[in-house]
C-alpha cells in the first residue's frame, strides 16, 4: 500500500493529510516510529500521537521522554505546522539529531483538536474551541485548555471571554481524557512537557492560576532561557520568557500545562506562545517553514536543556533540592517578574 506523503512545510494540512503524514511515516520508519489513536472526537475524528524511539526503551535514565503537543486551540495553525516540522525532523531527518535522539524519545500529538481545526479552516477561522455540545451552556464547544482538573472551579468563567466555556465539569472533553491518559501511561517517563499556542512570543512555565512562582522555577526558568537564547541567536527573535501569570499578566485555570505540572509532577512543563502578532494565528504559506524552522532551533535547545539540567539536578542529594530552590526563590523573586515583564 503506497501512502502520499504530504508537503509539511508550505501549507497548513487538513486532518485527513496530517493523519495519513503519520501513517506514512509509521510505514517508512517502522523501526522506530509507532502511532497510537488517543481520542475519537465529537464529529468521529482520530486524535493521533506519534511515538518516536529510538533507544527501544533503554537510555540509560528513567525519565527520557519529551511529550510536545500542539493544536488545542482550533485557530492556532502554525502549532499544528511546528509540531508536523519537528515530527519531520526526528524521523525523516533523524540522522541530524541522533545527538537527542540517543538520550530521549518523543511523543507527539501535533492536532489534539481536529474538530475545532477543521470548523476554522472551513467556517471561521476565529474559533477556538472544540465543537462538542454542553447541556449548561448555549454556546457550541468547550475550550480544552481550560478543562484540565486543575484548579478547575478557581475561577468560574476561564478568563472572561464571553463562551470560553471550560466544560461541564474537568476532562469532559475526549481531547482532554487523551491527552490524561497519555500522560498517565508515561507518567514516570517523561522529562519535558511542551504545550505549542500563539501568538504571543513567549515561552512560559506554572504557574497559570496564581502569580506565585512554584519552588522549582529555576530549573523551569533555566530551560526556557535556553530557548529564548538559541532562537535569538538564529534569527534575532526576541521572545519574552517567565511565568504564564506573570507574562500575560493574567491568571488562567484548568490548564494543561498546571495539570502536567502539579498532578502528574512532570519536572519541566512549558508552554511556547509562537509568532507573531504582525501575521496573527496563521501566518501566510510562505512563512510556515521559516517559523518552523525557528521554533524547532528554540524546541530542540529546550529538550537538550531539559536532559542536562535535569542530570545535574539527579546528582544532588534529595534531602538537598528544597533547600536548594528555596534559596534561589528568595534571592531572585523579584529579578524574574522584571524580567518577564519586559
Ligand atoms: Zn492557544
Amino acid at each position: 500500500m503506497n501512502i502520499a506523503k504530504p508537503d509539511v512545510k508550505n501549507m497548513y494540512l487538513c486532518h485527513k493529510d496530517i493523519n495519513n503524514y503519520l501513517k506514512y511515516l509509521a510505514k517508512r520508519y517502522k523501526k522506530f516510529v509507532k502511532l497510537i489513536n488517543i481520542a475519537k472526537t465529537f464529529e468521529g475524528r482520530y486524535v493521533k500521537g506519534i511515538l518516536i524511539d529510538h533507544s527501544i526503551g533503554n537510555l540509560g535514565i528513567n525519565r527520557n521522554m519529551i511529550f510536545i503537543e500542539g493544536g488545542t486551540h482550533a485557530r492556532e495553525w502554525i502549532t499544528i505546522s511546528v509540531a508536523l516540522y519537528c515530527i519531520n525532523q526526528l524521523t525523516e531527518k533523524h540522522f541530524r539529531h541522533m545527538d537527542i535522539l540517543s538520550k530521549a524519545r518523543f511523543f507527539i500529538v501535533p492536532l489534539v483538536n481536529p474538530d475545532g481545526y477543521e470548523y476554522s479552516r472551513t467556517q471561521n477561522k476565529r474559533w477556538r474551541k472544540n465543537r462538542s455540545l454542553n447541556s449548561k451552556n448555549k454556546c457550541i464547544g468547550t475550550d480544552c485548555n481550560r478543562n484540565y482538573d486543575f484548579k478547575w472551579k478557581f475561577k468560574e468563567q476561564a478568563d472572561g471571554v464571553k463562551c470560553t466555556f471550560k466544560g461541564e465539569f474537568p476532562f469532559s472533553e475526549v481531547e482532554t481524557q487523551g491527552i490524561k491518559n497519555m500522560m498517565e501511561t508515561f507518567s514516570d517517563q517523561i522529562l519535558f512537557f511542551l504545550s505549542l499556542h500563539s501568538y504571543a512570543q513567549s515561552i512560559m512555565y506554572p504557574w497559570a492560576y496564581t502569580k506565585e512562582l512554584p519552588p522549582q522555577w529555576p530549573l523551569l526558568h533555566e530551560v526556557a532561557e535556553a530557548g529564548f537564547g538559541a532562537i535569538k541567536k538564529s534569527t534575532g527573535r526576541i521572545y519574552k520568557y517567565g511565568s504564564i501569570s506573570n507574562v500575560t499578566k493574567k491568571i488562567f485555570s484548568g490548564t494543561v500545562v498546571d495539570y502536567a505540572f502539579g498532578v502528574m509532577k512532570i519536572p519541566i512543563c512549558l508552554v511556547m506562545e509562537l509568532p507573531s502578532s504582525k501575521y496573527g494565528f496563521q501566518p501566510p504559506n510562505e512563512l510556515i517553514e521559516s517559523i518552523a524552522i525557528e521554533s524547532w532551533i528554540g524546541i530542540r535547545a529546550m529538550c537538550m536543556e531539559s536532559l542536562s539540567s535535569y542530570n545535574k539536578i539527579l546528582y544532588i542529594p534529595q534531602t538537598l533540592i528544597p533547600k536548594f530552590f528555596e534559596k534561589e526563590n528568595n534571592d531572585e523573586n523579584n529579578d524574574i517578574k522584571l524580567r518577564s515583564a519586559v
